[in-house]
């Protein structure tokens, strides 16, 4: 499933070959796609509209245009790619095609079918039916004296339920909470209220280290994910405990998984206290 990384990659790649340039009619292949308006409403609105900047708030990817905002959230299994606009024919899960006024396109595939897209118009609008439960992004929004204030309001969360919850602070994934984890020492049972002195700034800075090579590596491709142009992500490979039960941590401990905040955990009692 992307993750903040993998959202930034894809906006990173996409944000100079899509501004300036003008909608065309978009082709639905599967308008339930579309979450808002509806499918014949979008497919209206959106022609002759221009793509200025491309922001993002967790994992979401937020278009903005001249008019409006194009919200996309590739959810499981989603994936953008930019093509001329004949090529992505062959795309095996293709659900939308956005196509521009030059015969370029943004397409969108998705096997699992949960990617979702919307087009709103006013900032309330973009609030209210996209953004509503998304908090802070972790990685632009909030510096460490308002992560550690954020903290201090959560004491009896468990800290790997809490990264992983959108409204706290936005796009952390399971990968990326359990690495960050990882980096930081910390035990993913433990609740905030545990956290001893220094250890909450420690979390954030294994944050903001873990996402940021996250997105130099280009993401992380389990199954699923590519990049716009197709490629694989490398981060799987710097991977210290995601996805390696029964490897060893790099201090000789057998990695162990169990469930914490009901999702697969990754981690090494050893390293991790
Ligand atoms: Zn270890």
């Amino acid at each position: 499933m992307p993750e903040l990384p993998e959202v930034e990659v894809i906006r990173r790649e996409l944000e100079p070959l899509l501004t300036g340039k003008e909608f065309a009619v978009p082709h639905l292949h599967m308008p339930s796609t579309i979450e808002y308006p509806s499918p014949e409403e979008f497919t209206a609105a959106l022609r002759g509209r221009r793509v200025e900047i491309l922001n993002r708030r967790g994992k979401y990817l937020l278009i903005i245009l001249n008019r409006g905002v194009l919200s996309i959230h590739l959810r499981m299994t989603g994936n953008l790619f930019y093509a001329d606009e004949g090529k992505a024919r062959e795309e095996r899960f293709l659900r939308v095609s956005l196509p521009f006024a030059d015969g370029s396109a943004l397409h969108f595939s998705d096997m699992r079918r949960f990617g979702r897209l919307w087009l709103t118009e006013t900032g309330p609008e973009l609030q209210e039916l996209v953004l509503k439960r998304v908090g802070p992004d972790i990685l632009n929004d909030l510096g460490c004296e308002d992560f550690l204030a954020l903290l201090e309001k959560r004491a009896g969360s468990r800290l790997k339920a809490l990264l992983l919850d959108q409204g706290f602070a936005a796009g952390m994934g399971n990968i990326y909470t359990d690495e960050c984890l990882f980096r930081s020492g910390i035990d993913p049972n433990r609740r905030v209220g545990e956290l001893k002195d220094g250890e909450a700034e420690k979390l954030y800075r294994a944050i903001h280290e873990v996402l940021a090579e996250g997105i130099e590596y280009g993401g992380t491709t389990f199954r699923d994910y590519r990049n716009s142009s197709g490629a694989l992500g490398d981060f799987q490979s710097r991977l210290a405990v995601y996805g390696r039960k029964d490897g060893l941590c790099r201090c000789g401990s057998p990695i162990e998984k169990i469930r914490v905040a009901g999702r697969g955990t990754y981690y090494c009692p050893r390293c991790q206290q």
